[in-house]
């Protein structure tokens, strides 16, 4: 008998109807990726699925019975969403958390102006980024505003084939002695990353005449004045598709991967429960979730209290008045559903190797993230990690046991300790990827598809 452990990749242990089931559902998973870029057009998908899925509004709701299927859409940008169980509530539900924010650049109140008869806009990263990987890429603006009248107008350019998109023209190597010399940190100043926007001039206008000119395309087009960027959120994002790479198709590469394919997977896992299962055992609860990137703050972060409002919701609808909800998260367990980092092979000394992820290894399960002596970690206890890989190991998810990286070479955090800090047990579970962060971040096709069956096996736990 064997006893020591090692990894092994998952390709050569599938059979061909099984492959067939990767390429299926990562052909699917591609296509969200290139529909949902922000928060705001995640939500809008995630609704058209539910909805066709018969879920729908728990405020819609009067009573809850066992199946009943419903949602909570959070001002947007965040959303939570339900199966009834039969199990009595107090006795905990099921919980997968993912975030549907990623890195970006976000106009500021007041973007527009024009130099040197080039109008342009003044951006604001969201999230960490390497802004060098943002210079001189096509970029898509995607964003709602809301107009004086209160009424949403929602703006997408730079996707369709036949749209003009955006970029951010980087220096010339030629004239970049100086900008070549400051470090990396510090050789994109954050104030020059302002977006191309239009070299036109109206004919009219006695002076900003480019500008002019753009908002009168915007006026055209939305019905706009500039005024109405302060009552915006507005995001430019790569414009490039989601796309198989390497020679194989092994691999995915896509802008927003961290986290949309924790928070796709978990989505599409709680449906084919439902299809798999006539009766839900426990309740199943997955939240959707905005502003991690930016420290999981706000109310529509993690963090926010109309989760407990969704929860409220659903115990009072269900008529379990006597369900004391702090018993619920205590007995309730989590998959804090977020990326993790693969080994990159042309960087592999910041990782440990033997406890990173491995690219076409499984999904990766995190007992604890942070950094240094384990500072800001949720650290999943024992008996917790011994049951999800318990889960697992029944149901042959491939998993692999990673942290970030070696110690003292960085670190991050996810919204693991958030819901553990109400008492539920939770522990990371996401898709390890490569080039996290970058307009182009690359994961594992069957890594993908585990994660999916990890979550799916985790609902019906
Ligand atoms: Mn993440
Ligand atoms: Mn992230």
């Amino acid at each position: 008998m064997k006893l020591s452990y090692d990894k092994e990749d998952i390709y050569s242990k599938l059979d061909e109807k099984k492959f067939k089931k990767v390429d299926e559902f990562t052909a699917n998973y591609i296509n969200f990726l290139n529909k949902a870029k922000t928060e705001y057009l995640c939500v809008e998908e995630f609704t058209k699925i539910l909805d066709k899925n018969k879920f729908v509004d728990i405020n819609t709701k009067s009573k809850l019975e066992v199946g009943d299927r419903v949602y909570f859409v959070n001002k947007e940008k965040s959303i939570f969403i339900a199966v009834i169980g039969k199990d009595n509530l107090q006795n905990g539900v099921n919980i997968i958390g993912a975030h549907i924010d990623s890195p970006r650049l976000d106009l500021k109140p007041m973007p527009m102006y024009e130099n040197k008869g080039i109008c342009l806009l003044k951006t604001q990263f969201y999230g960490g980024i390497k802004k060098y990987q943002w210079m001189s890429i096509p970029l898509a603006m995607y964003g709602v505003v809301y107009n004086e009248k209160g009424e949403k107008i929602k703006i997408a350019i730079g996707d369709e084939d036949i749209e003009p998109c955006f970029t951010i023209a980087d220096l010339l190597p030629h004239l970049a002695k100086d900008q070549m010399k400051a470090n990396a940190n510090e050789f994109i100043d954050p104030e020059k990353m302002s977006i191309l926007f239009g070299n036109i001039k109206d004919k009219e206008a006695k002076e900003n005449k480019v500008k002019e000119n753009v908002l009168k395309i915007l006026n055209k087009k939305y019905g706009i004045k500039e005024i109405d960027f302060a009552r915006s959120e507005i995001s430019f994002v790569p414009s490039f598709k989601a796309k198989y790479v390497g020679i194989d198709s092994s691999l995915i590469g896509g802008y927003g991967q961290d986290d949309r394919v924790c928070a796709y997977s978990t989505v599409q896992a709680m449906l084919e429960v439902l299809k798999e299962e006539k009766e839900i055992k426990r309740t199943m609860v997955a939240m959707l979730v905005d502003k991690e990137e930016i420290g999981s703050i706000g109310n529509t972060s993690m963090s926010t209290e109309a989760f407990d409002l969704f929860i409220n919701k659903i115990i009072a609808k269900s008529g379990k008045k006597d369900v004391d909800k702090l018993e619920l998260y205590y007995n309730s367990k989590m998959l804090s559903a977020d990326v993790s980092t693969g080994v990159d092979p042309v960087f592999e000394e910041v990782s440990d190797v033997q406890n990173g992820n491995i690219l076409g290894c499984g999904v990766a399960l995190e007992k604890y993230t942070g950094s240094g002596g384990k500072y800001n970690a949720s650290d999943a206890n024992a008996k917790y990690v011994s049951q999800v890989m318990s889960i697992f190991e029944k149901n042959n998810v491939a998993f692999q046991l990673g942290t970030l990286g070696k110690i003292g070479k960085g670190g991050g955090g996810t919204i693991a300790y958030i819901l553990a800090n109400k008492g539920v047990d939770v522990i990371d579970c996401g898709t390890p990827v490569l080039a996290m962060h970058s307009p182009f971040e690359i994961t594992s096709k069957f890594d993908v598809y585990m994660t999916y069956e990890a979550y799916r096996t985790f609902f019906k736990s």
